[in-house]
């Protein structure tokens, strides 16, 4: 559990989410880019931001993650 930093409640995840789609942080070389993690006190209005995990240490998250969300992570080709 990773409690608020300023108030100390429980915090709970979520991405940011545009429009056009959640919100994503290029990865170091060679990696697509990810949703960025948001941890959100609903008590007290803090937010913070996480980058990216890598997949190879979390597969059951980034599972899900895939399942939820456009199966590609490769961005599309620009013309
Ligand atoms: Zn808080």
């Amino acid at each position: 559990m990773i409690t608020c930093t300023r108030c100390g409640n429980e915090t709970w995840a979520s991405e940011l989410v545009t429009r056009g789609g959640p919100v994503m942080l290029a990865g170091p070389h060679g990696t697509a880019p990810q949703p960025v993690v948001a941890r959100v006190c609903t008590a007290c209005g803090y937010i913070e931001l996480y980058g990216p995990q890598p997949i190879v240490d979390q597969p059951a998250v980034s599972e899900a993650t895939t399942a939820q969300n456009v199966p590609a992570t490769a961005p599309a080709p620009l013309h």
